[in-house]
């Protein structure tokens, strides 16, 4: 039987399975990375607003998050990652979730409870408190806040992508520019991928990591999973108020926005965004140009109005550019989809990460080598995020989800 493990998608998530499996001295085999596009310029890898933050409602989602900020704080530790490694550029300017309604309120202390409890640094603080603290904040409407006094914040993603994959690389793994387009099913396994310039290569096991492209990959193979790739847009704009200690705050709208690059004297630079409601949440798709265009509407009418209440300083701002990349929304619970497809033992889903997924590829990625070497999760218990839940309708609904 061969030994090789091909990983369809070779960005955050398919570097990271690839560098973890080497990692394993117990593995003993060999990895194929094939990425469609080796410029990354659809991934959402290369595209996201890369923070991270510790304030979920699952415990699974905080404890990818804490070792995501290990990884972020010493990626040495973790893997070989050479002498000269990518500046991963890890600012702990911390989360603030905003709430003006009992509801709202509640929700923050319920979270709050499971947060602490996994070990996160996370502080409740009154209207009084949040108007102490971040004095260019409107808090007349609020009741509580949220934030994350240590372990939240923003990192260069680009760099987090290139560290994972250079050091799998080191450890040995090929990466080659190719697409999987098929599978050859023997029972209940998968026997050989097909690679459309390639042909077919036989393998020991395979991992859907392609991100947008993961649910139409996984149906290949006949697996149904419910994620769909969702457009999602980003607004930078800079303002002559530079907003002392602003976090990464998530207004009482939804609206969401955080400061980007350093302070300059002429102002400083920020980030923002939005996440529609269900029911009007655009598809993105790698094959339709006008489904990837910036919503600039969304600025106009959503962002800006809000933050611009939020923080009266923020009425008067410069635009500046903006994009869009995808989110692969796990529909049923927005929680990822992690391990073996139903039937198929060694077809490894890794999809689905909702708008969270490059902050936990360093934990998705050993989660799912140990799963694939050992047959067991060992340091990470990712069992809460396998395929299982979906097929007996048993969600593991993320809360928090931006
Ligand atoms: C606007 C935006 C903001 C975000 N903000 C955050 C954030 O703040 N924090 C956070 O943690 N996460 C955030 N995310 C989410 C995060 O970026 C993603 O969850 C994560 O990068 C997914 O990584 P991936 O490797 O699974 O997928 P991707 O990065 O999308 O990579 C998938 C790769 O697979 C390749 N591929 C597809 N099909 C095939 C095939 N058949 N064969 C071979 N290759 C294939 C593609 O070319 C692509 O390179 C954001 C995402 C977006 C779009």
């Amino acid at each position: 039987m061969s030994n090789l493990v091909v990983i369809a998608g070779g960005a955050a998530m398919g570097s990271s399975v690839a560098a973890h499996l080497l990692a394993d001295p117990d593995f003993g085999g060999r990895v194929l990375v094939v990425e469609k596009d080796p410029s990354y310029r659809l991934a959402g890898s290369a595209l996201s607003a890369a923070s991270i933050r510790q304030q979920y409602s699952q415990a699974v989602n905080v404890r990818l998050s804490l070792h995501g900020l290990a990884f972020l704080r010493d990626p040495g530790r973790f893997l070989p990652v050479g002498e000269d490694p990518p500046a991963l550029g890890l600012r702990e300017g911390g989360y603030l979730y905003l709430a003006g309604t009992e509801t709202g309120a509640g929700a923050l202390r319920r979270n709050n409870a499971l947060q602490r409890q996994e070990g996160a640094e996370i502080a409740l603080l009154d209207a009084a408190a949040l108007a102490a603290r971040f004095p260019w904040l409107e808090t007349g409407d609020l009741l509580l806040g949220s934030h994350g006094v240590t372990g939240e914040g923003w990192f260069d993603g680009w760099a987090l992508l290139q560290l994972l994959r250079g050091a799998a690389r080191r450890l040995g793994a090929t990466f080659v520019a190719d697409e999987v387009v098929g599978f050859r099913r023997e029972g209940g396994r998968i026997s050989g991928a097909v690679l459309k310039e390639r042909g077919e290569v036989p393998c020991r096991a395979l991992v859907d990591c392609a991100g947008s492209g993961g649910a139409a990959l996984a149906r290949l193979a006949g697996i149904d999973i419910p994620v769909r790739a969702k457009r999602r847009s980003v607004f930078s704009f800079s303002s002559r108020n530079p907003l002392p200690r602003c976090p990464l705050l998530i207004d009482t709208t939804g609206v969401w926005m955080r400061p980007d690059g350093e302070p300059r004297p002429e102002g400083r630079s920020f980030i923002a965004g939005w996440s529609p409601p269900a029911a009007a949440d655009p598809d993105w798709s790698d094959d339709d140009p006008a489904s990837r265009e910036v919503d600039w509407e969304l600025f106009e009418e959503v962002v800006w109005p809000a933050l611009a209440s939020r923080i009266p300083a923020l009425a008067e701002i410069r635009p500046g550019r903006a994009w869009a990349g995808p989110y692969d929304m796990n529909l049923a619970d927005h929680n990822a989809v992690i391990g073996p497809a139903p039937g198929l033992e060694n077809f490894h889903l890794c999809n689905g990460f909702s708008g969270h997924g490059l902050q936990h590829a360093p934990g998705i990625g050993r989660g799912l080598a140990e799963l694939i070497v050992h047959g067991r999760f060992r340091t990470l218990d990712l069992s809460a995020l396998g395929f299982l839940r979906i097929i007996e309708n048993r969600p593991l609904v993320e809360d928090n989800v931006i």
